[in-house]
């Protein structure tokens, strides 16, 4: 049986670490958003006895089990006892090391892709707590809703948000950012926390303005202190008009948002010439 999943890239509206746990892993507190910019997956189950198989569009992938979509398919085989091989076919969208969460977006797919396949019935909680053992952000990807997500990225609450039409100007600079190289960089001595419930509450009620202020990104200075192009990529976005602008993830990506499509176009048009890839996008509500 052979099925498609979307997965959508996420970005970080806002994303803070309290503290690191006694194991080396942070506790997060992030609030993550899905964007139509997604990659599809293609997932078949074959007669190939524990096989599992990725290919890709993109040359810059492993198609290993260093593939998260390949980790994907052995825990869950695991967790349904099946011999089956599993076929995945990954037709790559998202830019790759980018902080978008492709890797996890896709491994995410398999996820929910098996569990439809074999017809296992498991909840997204349970779905969730499988994707945490590849990456924190996996959990928030099998959900792929506007959702808050604390702990160590297993706890996802979905929110129900009421933001106005947007339109996302998400660029790529060409440069790659190592997540865990920026990780060990944080001085939780000297970190600016945000407000999240500040944040939440803007989003519950769809106030733009208050949105915009309170989103944040503790990842966004140390990313920037090691990388001048994306303090320059911010100021350009802002020079040309965006409502609020932020790093995701630990980035290099940056985007801009606006809630008027002419706008967006202006400072799409006013980046592309500086950045490897842009896109404009719309949050996926
Ligand atoms: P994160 O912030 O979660 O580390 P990211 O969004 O910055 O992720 P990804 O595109 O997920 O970046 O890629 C991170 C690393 O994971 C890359 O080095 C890439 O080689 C590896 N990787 C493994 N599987 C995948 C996949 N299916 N798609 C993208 N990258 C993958």
């Amino acid at each position: 049986m052979e099925i498609l999943e979307r997965a959508y890239a996420k970005l970080n509206l806002s994303l803070d670490t309290p503290y690191l746990h006694q194991d080396g892993q942070q506790e997060w507190d992030m609030f993550m958003v899905p964007i139509d910019l997604a990659d599809s997956v293609t997932i078949r189950t074959t007669d190939e006895h524990q096989a599992i198989h990725v290919d890709s569009t993109s040359g810059v992938l492993p198609l290993n089990e260093k593939n998260l979509a390949y980790q994907a398919a052995n825990l869950m085989r695991q967790r349904a006892n099946r011999q089956d091989g599993v076929d995945i076919y990954i037709d790559k969208k998202i830019p790759v090391a980018a902080g978008l969460g492709g890797g996890s977006a896709d491994a995410a797919a398999v996820i929910r892709g098996l569990n439809r396949i074999w017809h296992l019935e498991l909840s997204e909680t349970e779905l969730a707590r499988i994707g945490l053992q590849i990456d924190a952000d996996v959990p928030f990807c099998v959900y792929s809703r506007p959702a808050r997500v604390t702990g160590r990225g297993e706890i996802v609450t979905p929110i129900q948000t009421k933001l106005p039409p947007l339109w996302l100007v998400v660029s790529k600079p060409a440069i790659s950012v190592s997540t865990p190289k920026i990780l060990r960089q944080i001085d939780y001595d000297k970190l600016e926390h945000g407000d999240m419930p500040a944040l939440m509450d803007a989003l519950e009620q769809g106030d733009l303005a208050e949105v915009c202020i309170q989103m944040f990104n503790v990842l966004e200075p140390v990313t920037a202190g090691r990388y001048p192009e994306i303090i320059k990529l911010r100021e350009k976005m802002q020079k040309f008009g965006a409502d609020a602008v932020q790093m995701s993830g630990s980035g290099p990506t940056v985007f801009a948002l606006s809630n008027k499509e002419s706008r967006a176009k202006r400072i799409y048009n006013a980046v592309r010439g500086f950045v490897q890839e842009t896109y404009i996008v719309h949050i996926i509500q």
